[in-house]
């Protein structure tokens, strides 16, 4: 930190997006300050050796090719590989209601995987790592308490009464940003009325590498393989079980036994028995999106700027598309001697980003009400559709480009 506490740009959430952005931007040689709530050692312990399903973190991410490119660029991507994760080589998709099924395979797409589930903490870790080695500020284990405009940029007061200032502040503070509040910039949401359920179990079949994915009225469940970091062990999957509210707080009180009953015959016993199953916690599912981006001195990044339904796992992978476009353009702005918080550079970063959101966030809405549905037509079409795509080889691999963020 300057002795003044001033900055050129102020990334405020320490979070997957917010870390892996402040690390780019120091790259590019601007003056960068993270503030995060959570504490260093917190964050940057190491992750515990598995022995059961209760070592898991229970929030995971399906990282794509284009997120892990992002990654990579920073040089992070190397530190992952050497912790726990799980590069899947396919994914198939049913619809509980009827006959339609639909198989990823990586080889069939010529792609080594199709993507990669790692737990959140495992990230956030590596990217911490990479900041400590890196010339940027972090300040953690405090809170972003108020913030204020000034003719030059902002000022952000912490909860230890520190205040820093900054050209451009960047909110990546997560679903329920304060940061976005403060900023008065409004959202568009919409209540899902769904819960989805997360937790980590051990299956008595192996997941063979593959995503599971099953459709139903009340909502879709997903089992994403992980790896246990015992060679050979390919039988813990995280699940995300999104239901009606009123049916998830029904599976939620259910001891172990009931649960794994009703979990088994959701996935319609796909891995075999259920041997073991964690801990359950539920997140309430609401579609939020900021109506722009940008205000003055201040950008919104990740979840702070987008939250989308979990079924196709996309959440990150929109939060590190953010990253790399920001990135281009203040690296571009810092090449033509502009300040961070150029007006028209923030704008540019806006308009690349704001339609690829709107889409992936209306097509998980059309999804989801496609399947919501149980009107004989619409089932037809599901049934038939997803038969049909599994045999339309371009189509389907245009689709499958696109959820692993390949047609950039
Ligand atoms: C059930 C569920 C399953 C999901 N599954 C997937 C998946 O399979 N694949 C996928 O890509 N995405 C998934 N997502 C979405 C994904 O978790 C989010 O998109 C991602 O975590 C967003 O990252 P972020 O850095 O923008 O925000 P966050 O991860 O929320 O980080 C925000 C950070 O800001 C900090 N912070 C907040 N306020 C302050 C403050 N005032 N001062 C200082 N620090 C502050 C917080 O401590 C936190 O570290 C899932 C989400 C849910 C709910």
């Amino acid at each position: 930190m300057t002795e003044s506490g001033h900055f050129d740009i102020l990334v405020v959430g320490g979070g997957m997006t917010g870390s892996a952005l402040a690390l780019g931007l120091a790259r590019q040689g601007w003056l960068v300050g993270l503030v995060e709530a959570g504490q260093l050692a917190a964050i940057t312990a190491a992750p515990e050796a598995v022995t059961s399903v209760d070592d898991y973190e229970p929030r995971v991410s399906a990282i794509s090719a284009a997120s892990k490119g992002v990654l990579d660029a920073l040089g992070v991507w190397s530190s992952v590989a050497r912790e726990r994760h799980c590069n899947y080589q396919g994914m198939t998709v049913w619809d509980g209601d009827g006959t339609g099924r639909i198989h990823f395979d990586a080889h069939e797409l010529h792609v080594p995987e199709l993507g990669t589930i790692v737990e959140n903490r495992i990230l956030v870790r590596a990217l911490f790592q990479a900041l400590a080695d890196s010339p940027v500020t972090v300040l953690d284990g405090v809170q972003v308490t108020a913030m204020a405009a000034t003719p030059q940029g902002r000022t952000l007061t912490l909860a230890d009464g520190r205040s820093l200032t900054a050209s451009l502040v960047v909110a990546a503070d997560g679903a329920n940003s304060r940061l976005r509040q403060w900023a008065g910039l409004p959202t568009r949401e919409w209540d899902y009325d769904q819960q989805a359920i997360v937790c980590t179990v051990r299956t008595a079949q192996s997941h063979q590498r593959t995503a599971w994915q099953r459709f139903s009225p009340t909502g879709p469940l997903a089992f994403l393989p992980l790896a246990s970091g015992e060679a050979g062990d390919d039988h813990f999957c995280s699940i995300v079980w999104s239901q009606d509210t009123l049916e998830a707080k029904r599976l939620l009180t259910l001891n172990d036994a009931d649960f794994t009953q009703a979990l088994e015959a959701a996935i319609e016993r796909q891995l075999g028995a259920i041997e073991a199953v964690s801990r359950r916690s539920a997140f309430p599912l609401r579609q939020r999106h900021a109506k722009d981006y940008v205000g003055d001195h201040f950008v919104l990044v990740g979840d702070a700027a987008h939250t989308i339904h979990p079924l196709a796992g996309q959440g990150a992978n929109l939060g590190y598309s953010d990253v790399r476009v920001l990135l281009d353009e203040l690296a571009q702005a810092r090449r033509n001697g502009l300040a961070a918080s150029d007006a028209l550079v923030l704008a540019r970063y806006q308009r690349r980003r704001k339609g690829d959101n709107l889409t992936m966030m209306a097509a998980m809405e059309g999804f989801k009400q496609l399947f919501a549905r149980d009107e004989l037509p619409l089932r037809w079409l599901r049934n038939t559709g997803m038969r049909w795509l599994d045999r339309a080889g371009p189509l389907k691999q245009r689709i499958a480009a696109e959820a692993m963020g390949l047609h950039h």
